[in-house]
């Protein structure tokens, strides 16, 4: 009898402790200060796999051009008028305009994308514009203060937005628009070696902290009642890379009571809730966990999974109709041309993503990882678009049709996670937990990164499909190509029906 999934990842995490001797893979980030608590598998540096020819890779390089072509002064046009500066570029359109009360939040996904991009099989240039767009922002940063401004503050649009945050006037998600500027920034320092992004980054959070340690608790969890992205999530990825307590306390100021306290009890109340305004308050919740050990973080996590997964998800993996998750398991009379939005799968995947790392005998977590990611998240980009133009939404209802952003005129959240989903295709291939490397990829195939790039290794050799003929590993088991260590491959896809009918259709073969 063939082994099961679940079997063949145990048999993995097993293998460890007769795997001895291994000890060349770090057990946490070499660049953190504070290790993760209650993890035990961990990714590959995105330098140090690589992906071979097909429709990943096709995604990939498409949004490897559209982020070459695009004009860094246009991305910055409206961050220096803000604060006084002379800018000449043409404003942008979509939610970049300037009026709209989201511009800035672009450039936050285009710093993580220019960072996963030049970590991983992109151009140095990606670094060069990363650079630009950091360096101009420190100085509109350092302009706050001229500009009427409270030190260290730092967006597209006025600190009165704050206010009316905080005041609870009508404003849209202005904390939701600096989370993608300080993710991005936190990228661009830990991907592509920026000193000055970290300094950039410290400041807004120093900002942050002033903002809100002003505030009441009452005040604070009212202003949560505003889509504020993963405040929490950056900021407790802040803490554990610098160990300043005080990023900890600021990011638990982003604690949403209403929506965690029922998740902690195991309670689906996310009837009628937004629901990408949830999701990253929970992957900022399984980071607290990693922070803190506190497990009721992990709880709330595991929970928001379970329910949202098992009650709230589409076929495909995605989740919400016209932005809203409804009521549990009615998913199949909620078929609409709003339904899936892209950022919902994004989010899903990186929540999933932690809590493999935090219980990685869970099968069920990498099954939903590739079913979101082979149904969703690949088929979201136009593959007629040189530039990778990108879905808002995928829609369920029969007949519904695709549409698809453009280069500067339809800039929407969707557009900005789908240039980040499709330059880090490889971070959920391969992990390890020290001597055990684990593969959720059907086809394992890992090579060392370019010579220098990686801190594992300098070779570069790719692992292919044995010839026909070859002995079969036993019990799914295989030496790793990867060249970091000589630990047996746990191999956990393939044995889910949906895992085989996917890969059965033209085009679905992740390469
Ligand atoms: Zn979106």
């Amino acid at each position: 009898m063939s082994p099961s999934r679940r079997t063949v990842l145990r048999t993995g995490v097993a293998g460890a402790a007769v795997a001895a001797g291994i000890t060349a893979i770090p057990a946490a980030p070499a660049a953190a200060a504070l290790p993760d608590t209650g993890v035990s598998v961990y990714p590959f540096p995105l330098s140090a796999v690589t992906l071979l020819s097909g429709p990943f890779q096709a995604n990939m390089g498409r949004t490897h051009s559209y982020l070459s072509f695009l004009d860094a002064d246009r991305l910055l046009h409206m961050f220096r008028l803000n604060v006084g500066l002379p800018s000449s570029a043409a404003a942008m359109g979509g939610w970049e305009s300037p009026t709209t009360e989201l511009r800035g939040h672009s450039l936050g996904h285009v710093l993580t994308a220019l960072a996963q991009g030049y970590a991983n099989a992109g151009p140095a240039a990606f670094k060069t514009k990363g650079d630009y767009l950091v360096a101009e922002l420190a100085k509109c940063q350092d302009r706050a203060t001229t500009a009427g401004f409270n030190t260290g503050y730092l967006s597209a649009y006025p600190e009165s937005f704050i206010d009316r945050v905080e005041a609870r006037q009508s404003v849209w998600a202005p904390y939701y628009t600096l989370h993608k500027i300080m993710a991005g920034l936190l990228d661009m320092h830990l991907l592509a070696g920026n000193a000055q992004a970290l300094t950039v980054l410290t400041r807004m959070a120093a900002w942050v902290k002033f903002r809100n340690d002003r505030l009441t608790l009452t005040q604070r969890q009212n202003m949560l009642d505003t889509e504020f992205g993963g405040m929490n999530e950056t900021l407790t990825n802040l803490y554990q890379l610098t160990g300043d307590a005080n990023h900890l306390a600021t990011a638990q100021y982003f604690d949403h009571a209403e929506v965690f306290d029922p998740l902690a009890s195991n309670v689906d109340a996310l009837n009628n809730y937004h629901a990408n305004t949830q999701i990253p308050k929970v992957l900022g919740a399984i980071r607290e966990y990693h922070a803190t050990g506190t497990t009721r973080y992990r709880d709330i996590a595991v929970n928001f999974w379970d329910i949202v997964v098992g009650r709230h998800s589409y076929a495909i993996g995605g989740n919400s109709n016209g932005e809203y998750f409804k009521a549990p398991n009615r998913i199949a009379s909620e078929l609409s041309d709003t339904t899936c939005e892209c950022c919902n799968s994004y989010n899903m995947l990186k929540l999933t993503r932690q809590l493999f790392f935090t219980n990685p005998a869970r099968a069920d977590y990498m099954d939903y990882y590739e079913k979101a990611l082979y149904n969703h998240i690949l088929g979201a980009q136009d593959p007629s678009s040189s530039h990778g133009f990108h879905c808002y939404y995928v829609p369920m209802r029969p007949g519904g049709i695709k549409t698809y952003s453009n280069d500067y005129n339809n800039w929407t959240c969707c557009h900005g996670t789908g240039m980040e989903s499709n330059t880090k295709y490889v971070d959920s291939i391969y992990f390890h937990s020290g001597m055990t490397c684990t593969s959720t990829s059907s086809s394992p195939r890992c090579s060392s990164g370019p010579a220098g790039a990686s801190p594992y290794g300098r070779r570069r050799r790719t692992r292919r499909r044995p010839p026909p003929g070859s002995p079969s590993p036993a019990r799914g088991r295989s030496r790793c190509g990867c060249g970091f260590h000589r630990g047996p491959v746990a191999r956990r896809s393939g044995s889910t029906a949906w895992s085989r009918a996917s890969r059965s259709r033209p085009g679905r073969t992740r390469s």
